[in-house]
Order: C-alpha cells, then sequence, then structure tokens
C-alpha cells in the first residue's frame, strides 16, 4: 500500500512495519552501522485504540505521543497492555505531573522550569524519566528545542535534577525538499552530543522522521521517530480516528 494510505488491519500495519524495519536496516548497511543501534519510536498521534490494540498485536510496544492529555488518556485505556510510553511533543507546566505518573521517556525537555517540576513530581512518585533535551538545529521560529548555544549552560542547570536520567538530543529537521539543509540539522545534533558527551548520558540522537529517517541515521541517529509511514497519513487536524 503506498504510504500515505490509512493502515488499519493487522496486515496492513505489519506490511508498512516491515518495509520501514527494511529501509531502516539498509540506510544503517549503507554506511556501516549496526541496524540494532537503531531503535524505532512508532508514533501512535491521533491513532485510536482500536487501532493501537491492532499495531501493538503487530509488535508494536512503544507509543511516541506528542500531546500529553492524548497520551494519558490512552494510557488509562490500555492498562492491560505492556507499554513504553514517549513523549515527543513540548510540555506545558500543568502538564508534567501526568508525564511524571505514567510517562518512561520525554524527548523534548527544553525549558529548567519543566526539569524542576518533573523532578519534584516523580520523586514524589517514587519513579524516574529519561529525557532527551531538544535542540532547535533548523532555527525555525515555530520549532521549539534550545538554541544550539544553550544547550551547555542548559545541561547545567538541569544536573541536580536526579529524578531525569538525560540520556541525549532530539531535533526536529526543517520542513523541506533540500536534502543538504536536511543533513546539516542532523550533523549539528550530532556534534552537539559529541562536544556535549559526558553530561548525556547514553548519548543517544533522536532525529528522523517518515520523510528523512535515511538521511538521520546516515548522520548517527539512535532513535527515528516514525508515524505516518506506519500508520499511513493523519487527520489534518490532529483530532483522534479510526
Ligand atoms: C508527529 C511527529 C513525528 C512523526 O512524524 P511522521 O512524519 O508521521 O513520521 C516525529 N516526531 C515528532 C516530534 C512528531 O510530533
Amino acid at each position: 500500500m503506498s504510504e500515505s494510505a490509512v493502515a488499519t488491519t493487522l496486515e496492513e500495519i505489519q506490511e508498512n512495519l516491515y518495509a520501514v524495519q527494511g529501509r531502516i536496516n539498509a540506510a544503517a548497511n549503507r554506511v556501516g552501522r549496526d541496524p540494532r543501534d537503531v531503535r524505532l519510536i512508532p508514533v501512535t498521534k491521533t491513532v485510536a485504540e482500536q487501532r493501537l490494540r491492532t499495531a501493538y498485536q503487530a509488535g508494536i510496544h512503544t507509543f511516541g505521543e506528542n500531546k500529553v492529555q492524548e497520551a494519558h488518556q490512552k494510557y488509562q485505556a490500555m492498562n492491560d497492555l505492556e507499554i513504553t510510553w514517549c513523549i515527543i511533543g513540548p510540555l506545558q507546566s500543568n502538564k508534567t505531573r501526568d508525564v511524571a505518573e505514567f510517562a518512561d521517556e520525554f524527548h523534548a525537555l527544553d525549558r529548567v522550569k519543566i526539569a524542576r517540576r518533573l523532578h519534584d513530581q516523580l520523586t514524589e512518585a517514587g519513579r524516574d524519566l529519561a529525557v532527551l533535551i531538544q535542540v532547535n538545529t533548523s532555527g525555525e521560529t515555530t520549532k521549539s528545542g534550545l538554541d544550539p548555544a544553550e544547550l551547555g549552560p542548559f545541561v547545567d542547570q538541569i544536573q541536580d535534577f536526579t529524578a531525569l536520567r538525560v540520556n541525549g538530543l532530539m531535533t526536529i529537521a526543517e520542513n523541506s525538499d533540500d536534502e543538504d539543509a536536511i543533513r546539516n540539522n542532523f550533523r549539528q545534533l550530532r556534534a552537539l552530543r559529541d562536544e556535549h558527551r559526558d553530561q548525556l548520558g547514553a548519548g543517544d540522537l533522536s532525529m528522523g522522521m517518515s520523510a528523512d529517517f535515511e538521511i538521520a541515521i546516515e548522520e548517527g541517529a539512535t532513535m527515528v521517530r516514525i508515524g505516518s509511514a506506519i500508520f499511513g497519513a493523519r487527520p489534518p487536524h490532529g483530532s483522534a480516528q479510526d
């Protein structure tokens, strides 16, 4: 089926998943990397419960969500399943408590205030959270993330928040057909990771989405966040579908 067609059945989701995994493997092999060093984070935003249960059957046990409220509702509806929950979008401070309650990973940390609240609430809950710091490598004003020059001071400022396991960096490349520009965004993230390697735990690089994950893998991605190439096109206004 075509990349944009909505995948609903087990067979359709599985077929897309195999195709994506094949492309991940090929991209890794092209640059001499072990494909097992690239973790697929399926992005399940706007996909409703029934399709997610089918996806779970297809072997998708990590759900990437960009909106906390939607993710939290899904978590409550599907707490009979063993799911790794990754919040990949920016957080409002009134949503940190929900994240502290159920999320396993947060890929979009870029504010000290949010880090502090998460640390306090996680500590209260007796939990911890893997976090990636989001950097705005494209310079697009619509994108969240730190300015690259802010990364060093930011890492220092969140050092004491021990309930956060700082494991690396995340970026969203510029929205463009210019492959070189996209590649440069990913290269910059990798260079920042190398520069601050000692303070970034596992040193993960969460970069690459459906349109650009192969470039990201060539540039060192250890996590790729892929939605539409697995589940098909999303509704234009981000409402839950089925
Ligand atoms: C939606 C989203 C993705 C996945 O996008 P696709 O183009 O559907 O693969 C990845 N990362 C973030 C932060 C997102 O919000």
